[in-house]
């Protein structure tokens, strides 16, 4: 069966790559964008609110996005046995590296290494100045919106407070996404779980996976325009596969 047989490529590999999508927060309360239960499954209007020229030029749009995020399930969402099970595959010795399109943090509060995560899309816990780019907390923007305030601007210089998230259209961080190029290229297995692969470039380094050798393993509730490159494929809901694939003790190697 293909969970048998994935399981048995990762625990041969000796450096794992691995890249997780929303489908791995969704058994934590927080629903993906493209899954059966997405937010633009349900509300396909809801995709155009989140370009970053309609929120930095129409303050409906930031005052509706303010209301979203005090609401936003991330601050009541505890880690799941998926993000666990990463958590078991790196104290094996075999994780490379864990590419995160998430936003929610969940990765490091299960007891992921922060600095084998690489946050691809930012976080949702920082806030950042569109006109001086002063840092700040969410936290803190958080508690003026409870006081009341709807669209709260920067206390520096009274501009557009945005979240440290990158939004569609914006560029990835560089120096991110340089990191996240590197540890794809340098593993023997690049498992990527809950993502629909739809999103640029994070997708795209399934591909880059692939052509540099590594063996390729989608873990989805459905299917992804990568399965024909993927050595394995396993549909079913992460909190199950993603233990059941890391609880296969790892193989005795061969020095080099
Ligand atoms: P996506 O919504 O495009 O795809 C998620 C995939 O996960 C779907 O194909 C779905 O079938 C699958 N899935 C859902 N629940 C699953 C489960 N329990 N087990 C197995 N598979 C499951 O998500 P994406 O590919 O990550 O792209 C969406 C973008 O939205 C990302 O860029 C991300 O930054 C952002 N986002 C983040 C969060 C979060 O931080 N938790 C939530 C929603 C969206
Ligand atoms: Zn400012």
């Amino acid at each position: 069966m293909e969970l048998d047989r994935a399981a048995e490529l990762v625990g041969a590999a000796r450096r794992i790559t691995v890249l997780t999508g929303a489908g791995i927060s969704t058994d934590s309360g927080i629903p993906d964008f493209r899954g059966p239960n997405g937010i633009w499954t349900r509300e396909p209007a809801a995709a155009q609110q989140f370009t970053l020229d309609a929120y930095l030029n129409d303050p409906e749009v930031r005052r509706d996005a303010w209301r979203r995020r005090a609401a936003h399930p991330v601050w009541r969402a505890e880690p799941n046995e998926a993000h666990r099970a990463l958590v078991d595959l790196e104290r094996s010795g075999r994780l490379r590296a864990l590419l995160t399109q998430n936003i929610d943090r969940l990765h490091q509060r299960a007891g992921s290494d922060p600095d084998l995560v690489i946050e691809l899309h930012g976080n949702m816990y920082g806030t950042v100045c569109a006109d001086c780019g002063s840092p700040g907390s969410m936290r803190d923007a958080l508690e003026r919106v409870a006081a009341g305030e709807e669209d709260p601007e920067c206390p520096v210089c009274g501009g557009v407070l945005r979240s440290t998230t990158v939004s569609f259209g914006q560029p990835l961080d560089d120096e991110v996404l340089r990191r996240a190029r590197t540890a794809t290229l340098d593993c023997e297995l690049f498992l990527a779980a809950g993502t629909s692969l739809s999103v640029y470039p994070a997708a795209g380094l399934v591909g880059l996976a692939a052509r540099a050798g590594a063996q390729v393993v989608i873990c989805n509730a459905e299917p992804t325009p990568y399965d024909d490159m993927a050595a394995e494929v396993v549909r079913g809901a992460l909190v199950e596969v993603l233990p059941a694939l890391v609880r296969a003790p790892a193989r005795e190697q061969p020095p080099d």
